[in-house]
């Protein structure tokens, strides 16, 4: 592999790089012997160049490119390899390149993660990490040697760093995983709060001793790539299109952080487990025909009320609150017509506005930072009632039944929202 000639550096690629995502190869195989994975029939991991590696990633930065994803099987197989890698990726790196790798978290030192932690850029690198199951009798019978409370030390310790934002894999589908085994593995995962997790389903590829043993577990699949299963003894094929409902809210709702803080309360205080929430949803969903049409930002939050309403829920109001909470905090520039019917009248409105133009202060310090005159006021902020104490439930995470106001202001140049909480005192009559 040493001198095989370098593929990185097409001419026909150059002007298009900084759009696509490039991938590079620095190592082939892995040394595991996962039964559904092609690497495992790979003998041994060998490498590429070290100094041509690094070339060309020098040239891949220089010509633009700016997510770089290495599709190494295991990137930290060799942790003085990886420790370089990180090393010289750290000192060399252009400004916004994004470098993504897959890695093998139970095998990672405290050491090295503290390492990243101290010195890795925010953002600059992104882990992928198959975790697939967490039922050691699967893992026993696929030949996945897995230790999951490494694997949770090595998730949470990354997360705690704030620098590096993690992608968790799961397969379904795998030998005497059913569907509430399943519901375990995803709620265990969930748990972590990965920035990203993708539920997979499991394919028989060729050459693969689970596909060579497929009989063994009555595997039905399809004839023709890439051989998705459509059932076994333990799991129907009901069963799959079930899951798959969950992954297609888990995606929507959760992997593109639109209602983080609903989220979290729904799976913490309003259904049994994360796993239910978005199974309930995503069937759902998937009932009311939602998942062949396409969707607005607003609607995904409509839709989420509807299904809410739909079950009763008896928290409902505090919900809409908070999805009105993360509906302001993830606006780049003032919504111009936002989801719900506006929840203060117009006198209301200018009661309050009077009340923060003479006691700006009440709103906190950062907020009499901005000076923010009558006219930018109405201009560059919106205002909610809340049913719960707003101020409270943003410094310690409780929800108290006590009514609010939530101020957000929108930063005229683009830059996102800043969410004022604001006490119902005996000062606003409301
Ligand atoms: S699943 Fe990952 S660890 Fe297992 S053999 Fe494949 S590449 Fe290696």
């Amino acid at each position: 592999m040493k001198s095989l000639p370098t593929p990185y550096r097409l001419e026909e690629d150059r002007g298009d790089l900084s759009k696509r995502v490039t991938y590079i190869e620095t190592s082939r195989g892995c040394p595991f012997s996962c039964q559904f994975c092609l690497s495992s029939i790979e003998v041994g991991v060998r490498y590429f160049d070290r100094e041509k590696i690094k070339e060309d990633i020098r040239y891949l930065m220089a010509n633009g490119a700016k997510t770089i994803k290495f599709v190494d099987r295991t990137f930290n197989i060799s942790r003085s390899y990886a420790m370089e890698m990180f090393q010289f990726l750290i000192d060399e790196h252009h400004p916004g390149v994004v470098f993504q790798f897959e890695i093998t978290a139970d095998i990672m030192r405290p050491e090295v993660i503290q390492f990243l932690n101290d010195n890795a850029p925010a953002g600059l690198f992104r882990f992928e990490i198959g975790v697939q199951s967490t039922n050691d009798h699967t893992n026993d019978l696929v030949m996945r040697r897995q230790n999951f409370e490494k694997l949770t030390r090595t998730v949470t310790m990354v997360k705690e760093g704030q620098k590096i934002d993690q992608h968790l894999d799961l397969i379904a589908g795998l030998p005497e995983e059913d569907y509430h085994s399943f519901r375990k593995t995803f709620n265990d995962v969930f748990e972590l709060r990965p920035e990203e997790m993708q539920l997979g389903f499991l394919k028989m590829l060729r050459g693969t001793g689970l596909r060579i043993r497929a009989d063994e577990h009555q595997y039905i699949y399809s004839e023709h790539a890439p051989y998705e299963i459509l059932g076994n003894n333990v799991l129907s094929f009901d069963d799959i299109v079930r899951i798959k409902q969950v992954e297609d809210v888990l995606e929507k709702y959760w992997n593109d952080h639109r209602m983080d803080h609903t989220t979290e309360y729904l799976v913490k205080t309003v259904f049994q487990s994360p796993f239910d929430f978005f199974q309930d949803f995503g069937t759902y969903w998937d009932e009311q025909g939602w998942s062949r049409i396409g969707h607005q930002l607003e609607d995904l939050f409509r839709r989420l009320q509807q299904f809410l309403a739909y079950r009763e829920s008896a928290e409902l109001k505090n919900i809409i609150g908070l999805m009105k909470l993360d509906y302001f905090m993830n606006q780049k520039y003032k919504p111009r017509k936002p989801w719900w019917e506006a929840s203060l009248d117009k006198n209301g409105r200018k009661e309050i506005y009077e009340y923060i133009l003479n006691k700006p202060e009440q709103l906190g310090s950062s907020f009499t930072a901005l000076a923010l005159n009558e006219k930018e006021i109405h201009k560059h902020t919106l205002l909610e009632a809340l049913p719960f104490d707003l101020e409270t439930y943003l410094a310690e995470g409780t929800i108290v039944d006590k009514p609010s106001f939530m101020l957000a202001y929108f930063d005229p140049s683009g830059k996102g929202s800043t969410i004022f909480p604001l006490s119902k005192s005996g000062s606003i009559m409301l």
